[in-house]
């Protein structure tokens, strides 16, 4: 079976190591077929209302879309030619119109295969640190983030995939920070139901916790929803290294393989059969 990484990152963000050519040379060496380069691209931070405790570096895009192609080249050129090298990046959604509208231009000008489409931001606030916390209960904290999630799906520029639902539990300071359907169910079915009918992927992201939580996808399976990605999210060059944990944990609720994108259009890999 096909294994690719739909969700990665080069030191073209601000938290990654490795430059996009020795990420492919890592990739190979892992033994995975593809991966789509995604790094971040954070117009919510520039051009938005939101605000973050710390500042990320800009993501240069010319020099990102030369990197890939050097390193595509490389590909192409070098023993590990089999890889499949896309190019992608990680949109942070802010609900502001002119961060929307960059965000359409942007993505209108570069040949993009994959568009993530991320949660980051809450009502202006950075939901990795600890201040977006402050003063909220879990309920409210985790209430808002997922509306902000459910607001992301109407982001009116071209996304393929709705990135880590879940990823408001990293920096929770809560005892107990799992976010399950359980907990606010018609919000999460608003948000899936929405997933489907816009016929978007929902990844399932290695990160941190694995987000969503498995009662999510279990939902997500029962209304009908099948389309999923690997996102490992790596920022160290771990490529595809959950692979086999995101097969044993989709496969039993009757996921039949998952998406790739080359130039926003999904590719299906099945699962080997048992
Ligand atoms: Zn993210
Ligand atoms: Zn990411």
């Amino acid at each position: 079976m096909q294994k690719f990484d739909t969700h990665v990152h080069s030191n073209h963000s601000h938290d990654g190591k490795f430059g996009i050519d020795e990420l492919a040379r890592l990739a190979s060496s892992h033994g995975v077929d593809g991966f789509c380069i995604t790094d971040h691209l954070d117009l919510d931070l520039e051009w938005g209302e939101c605000k973050s405790a710390f500042v990320w570096k800009k993501l240069r895009l010319e020099d990102y879309y030369q990197s890939y192609l050097n390193a595509k080249e490389e590909v192409e050129q070098c023993k590990n030619g089999s890889l499949n090298l896309l190019f992608g990046v990680e949109a942070g959604f802010s609900e502001k119109g002119c961060a929307s509208e960059k965000y359409g231009e942007v993505i209108a000008s570069y040949p993009f295969d994959e568009v993530i489409n991320s949660t980051h931001c809450v009502l202006g606030r950075e939901a990795y640190f600890a201040d977006y916390f402050y003063f909220k209960s879990k309920r409210k904290a985790y209430g808002d983030y997922l509306d902000a999630v459910l607001k992301s799906l109407d982001a009116p520029y071209p996304y393929d995939v709705v990135a880590h639902i879940g990823y408001i539990t990293h920096g929770a300071p809560y005892k107990d920070k799992s976010l399950v359907y359980e907990d606010f169910p018609d919000k999460f079915d608003a948000i899936l139901k929405g997933i489907i009918e816009l016929g978007k992927t929902l990844e399932v992201n290695f990160h941190h916790a694995v987000a969503p939580h498995k009662s999510v996808l279990e939902r997500y399976f029962e209304l009908g929803g099948r389309a999923i990605s690997y996102g490992g999210d790596s920022h160290r060059g771990e490529i595809g290294e959950r692979f086999d944990d995101f097969v044993a944990l989709v496969k039993p609720i009757g996921f039949e393989g998952y998406n790739y994108f080359v130039r926003h259009a999904p590719v299906f890999v099945p699962f080997d059969k048992d």
